[in-house]
C-alpha cells in the first residue's frame, strides 16, 4: 500500500517549524527519521495533509552535560546512544538499551524524540526515559515547559504531547557513584521489538536500597513498576528466589492476550527477565 497525498516542508528553524505545525492545526505532523510515522502513512494508519521535516534542525540536536544533568537533543539518533562517551559514561543504560533497537539502517535514522513521541509500549527508550528519572523539554510557539517522563506516557501510543508541541531535548541526571543499570529483552528474533523487556536502575552499597524497574512489551505504556521496585530493596547477589518478587510482578503487570502470545507466558517471560535484571542490579554492589 503506499501513503495519501500530503504536503512536505521543511522548516529553518525551530520557530518556524512551530509556526508551520500551528498554522497547521492536527493536519500538520512532525517527521524526525520517519522510520515509525512513513511506515504508519504507507500503510494508512493514519493521513495528514502536511509533513514539517524537523530532521535537520540543529536546535533540536546536540549531546551535552551540565550541573548534574545530560541533555540530549531530541534528534539524537539510536546510533548516537551507542557512540557516544558522554551517554556510555553517563548513561549506560541507553547505550545497552540502543543495541536492541530495530537493525542499523533503523538505528542509524530513528530519534530518540520519535521514539518518545511515538510511544510504543514495546519500545525500549521511553521505559529506560522513567527508569532514569528523565525530564523532556517541550516547546511550541507559546514557549517551552518541562515533564517528567513517568508524567509524559499516558497510555497506549498516547502521551502528554499537545497539538503543535514538539519534544526538543529530554534531560537525564548523571550517574551517581553508587547506581547500578540492568537490561533485558525477549524478542523472537534480534531487533524484532521486545515481547517483554525491563530496565531498571538501583541505588545501593552492598545490597539494593531502593530500585525503580519500568517493563516494557508487556505493559501498556512505560511506568515505574511500584511493587517491584519496593519488593525488591534490601535484595543481594545472588537472586536464587523469585517468591521475593513473583507476586509483586503480578500484582504490577495486567497483560492482555494477544495473538500467538497468551497472558500468562508475558507474565512468565517478566518474571525470567526480573531474575536476570535484579542478578546484574545486586552483582554491581557486591562488596
Ligand atoms: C523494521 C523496524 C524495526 C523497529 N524496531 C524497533 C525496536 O525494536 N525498538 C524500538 O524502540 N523501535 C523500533 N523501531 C522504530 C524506531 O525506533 C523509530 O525510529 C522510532 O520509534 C521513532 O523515531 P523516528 O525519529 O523515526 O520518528 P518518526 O517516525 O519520524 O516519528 C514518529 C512519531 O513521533 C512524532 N515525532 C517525531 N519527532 C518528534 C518530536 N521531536 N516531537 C514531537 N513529535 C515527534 C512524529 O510526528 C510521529 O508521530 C523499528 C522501526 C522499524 C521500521
Amino acid at each position: 500500500m503506499k501513503a495519501r497525498n500530503f504536503r512536505y516542508i521543511k522548516p529553518v528553524s525551530l520557530q518556524h517549524a512551530y509556526r508551520i505545525l500551528e498554522e497547521g492545526g492536527g493536519d500538520a505532523i512532525p517527521v524526525a527519521g520517519g522510520q515509525s510515522l512513513m511506515a504508519g502513512l504507507n500503510m494508512r494508519l493514519s493521513a495528514p495533509s502536511l509533513l514539517v521535516d524537523i530532521g535537520d534542525l540543529q536546535e533540536l540536536g546536540g549531546v551535552s552535560q551540565q550541573n548534574g544533568h545530560v541533555r540530549l537533543g531530541a534528534l539524537t539518533r539510536h546510533r548516537e546512544l551507542l557512540g557516544s562517551d558522554i551517554v556510555r559514561k553517563e548513561l549506560p543504560l541507553l547505550a545497552q538499551a540502543a543495541t536492541h533497537i530495530g537493525h542499523v539502517a533503523i538505528r542509524n535514522r530513528g530519534t530518540l524524540g520519535g521514539s518518545l513521541a511515538y510511544a510504543d509500549p514495546a519500545a525500549e527508550l521511553p521505559a529506560c526515559a522513567v527508569a532514569l528519572g528523565a525530564t523532556l523539554v517541550l516547546g511550541s510557539s507559546a514557549g517551552e515547559r518541562e515533564v517528567k517522563a513517568e508524567d509524559f506516557f499516558k497510555g497506549l501510543f498516547e502521551t502528554d504531547l499537545r497539538p503543535g508541541e514538539l519534544i526538543v531535548a529530554v534531560n537525564f541526571p548523571a550517574r551517581q557513584p553508587n547506581m547500578s543499570v540492568g537490561f533485558a529483552e525477549l524478542s523472537r528474533r534480534h531487533g524484532d521489538f521486545a515481547l517483554a523487556g525491563l530496565a531498571a536502575v538501583a541505588i545501593g552499597h552492598s545490597a539494593i536500597d531502593s530500585a525503580r524497574l519500568v517493563y516494557f512489551g508487556c505493559v501498556d505504556h512505560a511506568k515505574v513498576a511500584r511493587s517491584v521496585s519496593a519488593a525488591v530493596a534490601g535484595l543481594r547477589a545472588p537472586v536464587t528466589d523469585n517468591t521475593v518478587f513473583e507476586k509483586a510482578v503480578r500484582e504490577d503487570l495486567d497483560p492482555d492476550d494477544t495473538p500467538g502470545l497468551r497472558a500468562s507466558t508475558k507474565l512468565h517471560l517478566a518474571t525470567v527477565l526480573t531474575r536476570r535484571v535484579l542478578t546484574t542490579l545486586s552483582e554491581g554492589f557486591q562488596p
